[in-house]
């Protein structure tokens, strides 16, 4: 399922730019376009879902997958020590609702 109004949706389409880390079919790695630490890399479910407080219990069927996900992107990174973070909510500096981990890395 695809939101026509949201850019992380295109960029999951291939229909909008971005520097991809890494991917599979159901998950997708790219760098933050004004990045916020030395690495900072966006991982997020294909699929829309808008934030964090949406999931259900039916999303745990896939949850695990989207750990081990952001764990893959992380290796094929090079990365062993990082910081991984959901925003939720406008409140919270959310800007684009599409759920997406920030995965960040301060010692470059
Ligand atoms: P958040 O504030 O949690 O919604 O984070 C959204 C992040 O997306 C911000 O760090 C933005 O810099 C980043 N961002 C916005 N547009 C793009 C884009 N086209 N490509 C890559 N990152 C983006
Ligand atoms: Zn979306």
């Amino acid at each position: 399922m695809m939101n026509e109004n949201c850019i992380f949706c295109k960029i999951a389409q291939g229909s909008l730019p971005a520097q991809i880390a890494w991917s599979d079919d159901h998950f997708l790695a790219f760098h933050d376009i004004h990045p916020k630490a030395p690495l900072h890399v966006l991982v997020i479910p294909k699929m829309h879902i808008s934030q964090l407080s949406d999931l259900t219990a039916q999303d745990s069927t896939w949850l695990g997958e989207y750990m081990l996900a952001i764990n893959k992107a992380a290796k094929r990174l090079n990365l062993n020590h990082y910081k991984v973070q959901f925003n939720n909510g406008i409140e919270s500096g959310q800007e684009i609702f599409h759920l997406h981990a920030h995965l960040l890395q301060y010692l470059a």
